[in-house]
């Protein structure tokens, strides 16, 4: 059996080996050396670095999507 898709394989966290600014707010957002961060890869030369604040709204707006999606999916499969 094959593989199930990752829909989220571009998506992942990292711990910052620098100081890094926050995609969504570079200059109120400040991501120091040592802290987690969610690192979005937009496409083959480009990703995106988040701060945890800017990550919770990202994986929230994410976690509905999934709910939405999954509860459309188990209304058709009863
Ligand atoms: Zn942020």
């Amino acid at each position: 059996m094959a593989a199930v898709k990752d829909v989220l394989r571009n998506v992942r966290t990292e711990v910052a080996g620098r100081r890094r600014k926050c995609y969504r707010h570079p200059k109120k957002h400040i991501i120091s050396k040592g802290e987690v961060c969610l690192v979005v890869k937009d496409g083959p030369q480009k990703q995106s670095t988040y701060c945890l604040v800017c990550a919770r709204d990202i994986l929230d707006v994410a976690l509905q999507r999934v709910e939405a999606l999954s509860a459309v999916i188990s209304e058709v499969d009863e």
